[in-house]
C-alpha cells in the first residue's frame, strides 16, 4: 500500500511551519517551526512521533534562504533518529497556505507555472506574505521536483461574498483597475471550524447560520449562510475589522491623513502605527499579547481593561450586524488562541445578547479551554460552541483530495 503523507507549509518571512500527515491513518508523525532564517543562527524546533508518542527536538543552524531552511527539514524528516518516513518519496505530496488568491481562487489548485503566476500576481495585494510563499513552493520544486503541489488561499472562501459585501464605496473604477475590494482573509479557519461545527451538532451545514469568530493575534469574524461566507470583518487588507494584537482594525480613515499631517507621518511610519503600535499593545500600553492583558486587568490596570471591553464590544458589533444581514443566527463559535482559551472575552462578548438568543453557561465555558464544546445552555436558541482551529488538517485534506482527483 503506498503511504499518503501529506507535508502542509506555511511560508513567512523568516520562518516555515510544517506538519507532516499521515492521511491514511489521520495521524500527524511531524510538526513543528523554523525561525530566524536568513540569520547564522536559525532554531529548528521539531515535535516528532515515535512509537506511540510525540517528542521534542530542537536544533540551531545557518539557514540563509528557504530553499536552505527545507532541506534541513527533509533531512530532518528522514534522519535516523528524528525522522519519520525513511525516503522523500514518501512524501504523497505537499500543500502550501498561500494568503491572496485575489479574484483568481475560489478553492485549492495544483500547482502549475500559471498558479505560481497568479500568485506572484498577487504579491502587491500581500507583500508580506505572497513572496514567501513562492519561495516555499519554488523550494519544493527544486528539492523533490516530481512530487506534486497544491496550494490553499486563505481569501479563497470568501469568494462566495455578493458585490453588495465586497464592494467600497469608492469610485467603480479603483475596483476594476486595482482591484480595491474586500477579500477578507483566515479563510481556511473559518471553513473548517464552520464544517466542525456542523458536525457537532449534526446538522447539514446547508441548513445553518453561522457566525466564526477567529480570534488569535490577527482576528477576523465570518458570517456563514449555509457553508458558504458571506460577510467577513478582515477587509482589502488583514488590518480591518476587529480590535487585534497589534493591529487597530477598523477606524476612520481621516484619522490616518490628520495624523500624516501633525505628526508628519511618511507612509511607512503610518503604516507601522496601525499595524504595529495599535490594536490591543496601543491602548493597553502593556502588550499585544491577550494572557498579558487579562492578567494586567485582575491587577486593576484601567487601559488594559478598556482594550478588553473595546475588543468584546467590537465583535459584538460584528455579530449583530451579521445576524441581521443572515436574517438569522444558528451558531455562534469562538475559535484560534483567545477564542478557544478565554474564558473572560467569550462571557464578556456575550453578555446581554439574549435579544439575539445569545447566551452562555458559566460553568460549561469555564469547562471549555482549548477543547471543543458547546457553552450555551440547553434551552438557548443559539448555539454558542468552542471549536480549535486546524487549518493544516484542512490544508492537508484538500492537498490529498486535488491530488487524488487528478492521479
Ligand atoms: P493565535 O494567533 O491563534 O496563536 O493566538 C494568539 C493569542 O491567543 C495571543 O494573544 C495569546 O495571548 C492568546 N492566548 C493563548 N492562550 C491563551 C489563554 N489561555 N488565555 C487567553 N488568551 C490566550
Amino acid at each position: 500500500m503506498t503511504s499518503m503523507n501529506v507535508l502542509v507549509l506555511n511560508c513567512g518571512s523568516s520562518s516555515v511551519k510544517y506538519e507532516l500527515m499521515d492521511m491514511k491513518n489521520s495521524r500527524r508523525l511531524a510538526r513543528g517551526l523554523i525561525e530566524r532564517i536568513g540569520l547564522d543562527d536559525a532554531v529548528v524546533n521539531h515535535h516528532y512521533l515515535e512509537g506511540e508518542d510525540y517528542k521534542d527536538a530542537k536544533l540551531v543552524r545557518e539557514v540563509k534562504t528557504h530553499t536552505q531552511g527545507i532541506k534541513i527539514l527533509f533531512e530532518l524528516l528522514t534522519d535516523e533518529k528524528l525522522g519519520v518516513i525513511k525516503d522523500f518519496k514518501d512524501i504523497y505530496g505537499v500543500g502550501h497556505r498561500v494568503v491572496h488568491g485575489g479574484e483568481h481562487y475560489t478553492g485549492p489548485v495544483y500547482v502549475t507555472e500559471d498558479v505560481k503566476n497568479d500568485i506572484k500576481e498577487c504579491i502587491e495585494l500581500a507583500p508580506l506574505h505572497n513572496p514567501h510563499h513562492l519561495a516555499g513552493i519554488e523550494a519544493i520544486e527544486d528539492l523533490i521536483p516530481d512530487q506534486p503541489q497544491v496550494a490553499v488561499f486563505d481569501t479563497a472562501f470568501h469568494q462566495s461574498m455578493e458585490p453588495s459585501s465586497y464592494m467600497y464605496a469608492f469610485p467603480y473604477e479603483l475596483y476594476t483597475k486595482y482591484g480595491i475590494r474586500r477579500y477578507g482573509f483566515h479563510g481556511t479557519s473559518h471553513r473548517y471550524v464552520s464544517a466542525r461545527a456542523a458536525e457537532m451538532v449534526g446538522k447539514p451545514i446547508e441548513e445553518l447560520k453561522i457566525i466564526c469568530c477567529h480570534l488569535g493575534n490577527g482576528a477576523s469574524i465570518c458570517a456563514i449562510d449555509g457553508g458558504k461566507s458571506v460577510n467577513t470583518s478582515m477587509g482589502f487588507t488583514p488590518l480591518a475589522g476587529l480590535v487585534m494584537g497589534t493591529r487597530s482594525g477598523d477606524f476612520d480613515p481621516m484619522i490616518l491623513l490628520y495624523l500624516m499631517g501633525k505628526e508628519s507621518l511618511s507612509q511607512c511610519e503610518a503604516n507601522t502605527l496601525i499595524n504595529k503600535y495599535s490594536g490591543l499593545a496601543g491602548i493597553s500600553g502593556v502588550s499585544g499579547d491577550f494572557r498579558e492583558i487579562i492578567e494586567s486587568c485582575k491587577e486593576g490596570h484601567e487601559r488594559a481593561q478598556l482594550a478588553v471591553d473595546m475588543t468584546a464590544l467590537r465583535i459584538k458589533h460584528f455579530i449583530g450586524s451579521y445576524a441581521a444581514q443572515m436574517n438569522g443566527l444558528d451558531l455562534l463559535i469562538f475559535t484560534a488562541g483567545i477564542g478557544e482559551n478565554s474564558v473572560e472575552l467569550r462571557e464578556y462578548t456575550c453578555q446581554d445578547m439574549d435579544y439575539l438568543g445569545i447566551s452562555i453557561d458559566k460553568e460549561k465555558n469555564k469547562k471549555a479551554r482549548g477543547v471543543e464544546g458547546i457553552i450555551s445552555p440547553d434551552s438557548s436558541k443559539v448555539k454558542v460552541m468552542v471549536v480549535p482551529t486546524d487549518e493544516e488538517l484542512l490544508i492537508a485534506r484538500e492537498t490529498a483530495r486535488i491530488i487524488s482527483e487528478r492521479k
